[in-house]
């Protein structure tokens, strides 16, 4: 009998897991509850990637790819987990959406990743009211369709903002955590703007910059000398709009002064949540859930992919915010574990 693994989830993270799962031998099933692949890189259509500015598109590519092209891998798209049952460690599994079928796994891969923050839900951004005022994920998007433009009224923008640890780092909208990418990807974003706006005004409002690593050189320090970003220490109070612009209003924290600055456009930092899959898949195979509703990742630094449950195993954004280069590692890591955990089971 051949062995199989589902993997959840098609981001980054679940392609790169079923991919390396089929290479050790197992027979894969890729489950993804979106008629495409990608994640959130195909979701927000990310054209640039940070931290070393290669192409979106062509990693997606090279991943699904690789997916597409191996015949020990099946995929379903528009489909969701609807039931689990488990008995003498095999799981079976009834598929819903496109693809209604049950089949059974030995292990399970979850890599159901994240959702952003919504900053609707913190009124004094001003998102959702203020069409100048956007997200890091739709500004992503305005870069794949380009040119850059202020919603409002089409018009260029001079002056750009971006709000750092918006719905991170934040105990009123209960987000204690750093969403670890968003600085980066903020400073990435920054140099690509100075691109196609060489004139405009682009200040980044933070209250620590963690552009941790390698990342300090190739994003922070060339996007403020080669980009000419200038950063402000300083909490935003509240965003209004005054003669249809937006304006912030806080405290540079360095300098100990109010100011009250309009721009034409406000990025919104927003960082990253436990998606709804993931919440809902820990708890259909009954894994525990860290505590700010990320999968637990059990083995802490011995096996980051290993939860509570015995052959089901998480990879990327589903046990907390993380890069994409890290996604993917924790792909392979995942299909280590599997094999290790699967190998004592049956011959492979
Ligand atoms: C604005 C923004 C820009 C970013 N830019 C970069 C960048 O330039 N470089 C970088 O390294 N990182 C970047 N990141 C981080 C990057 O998006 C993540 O590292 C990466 O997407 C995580 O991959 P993943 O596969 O774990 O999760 P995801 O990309 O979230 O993929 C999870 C997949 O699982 C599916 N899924 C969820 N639940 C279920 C379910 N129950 N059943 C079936 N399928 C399910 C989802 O539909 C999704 O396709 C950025 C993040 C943000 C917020
Ligand atoms: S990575 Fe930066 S912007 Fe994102 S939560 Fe952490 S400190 Fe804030």
């Amino acid at each position: 009998m051949s062995t199989s693994v589902m993997v959840i989830g098609a981001g980054p993270a679940g392609l790169q897991a079923a991919s390396t799962l089929s290479h050790l031998g197992f027979d894969v099933t890729l489950v993804e509850q979106q008629d495409y692949l990608g994640g959130a890189v195909a979701r927000h259509q990310y054209q640039v990637l940070m931290p070393d500015f290669s192409s979106g598109p062509e990693l997606l590519s090279r991943l699904i790819e690789r997916v597409d092209n191996d015949s020990h891998i099946t995929v379903y798209t528009g489909t969701q987990v609807e039931e689990v049952s488990e008995s003498h460690d095999i799981f079976t599994i009834k598929l819903s959406g496109a693809n209604q079928k049950t089949l059974q796994s030995q292990a399970v891969v979850l890599a159901t990743g994240f959702d952003h923050f919504n900053p609707a839900r913190d009124g004094k951004y001003g998102y959702g009211l203020f069409p100048d005022v956007i997200t890091g994920a739709e500004l992503e998007e305005m870069f794949a369709k380009g040119p850059i433009r202020r919603p409002s009224n089409g018009e260029i923008p001079q002056s750009v903002a971006f709000i750092y640890c918006v719905g991170s780092r934040d105990r009123q909208v209960g987000n204690t955590y750093c969403s670890r990418v968003c600085c980066a990807v903020s400073a990435k974003q920054a140099i690509e703007l100075r691109e196609q706006l060489p004139k405009a005004r682009i200040s980044m409002f933070y209250m620590d910059v963690r552009t941790y690593g390698l990342w300090e050189d190739t994003l922070y320090w060339r996007s403020q000398e080669e980009a000419g970003v200038v950063y402000v220490k300083g909490r935003i109070a509240e965003v209004t709009e005054q003669h249809g612009r937006p304006v912030l209003k806080g405290e540079d924290t360095l300098v100990r002064g109010p100011f009250e600055w309009p721009f034409d456009l406000v990025v919104l930092a927003a960082g990253m949540e436990p998606s709804g899959g993931t919440r809902e898949m820990a708890d259909k195979f009954q894994v525990s859930l860290e505590s700010h509703g990320f999968i637990k990742q059990a083995g802490a630094i011995h096996n980051a992919s290993l939860t509570d449950h015995p052959g089901v195993f998480v990879a990327g954004a589903a046990s907390g915010p993380k890069a994409i280069e890290d996604s993917i590692s924790e792909g392979d890591v995942a299909s280590l574990a599997v094999f290790e955990y699967l190998k004592a089971k049956v011959t492979l």
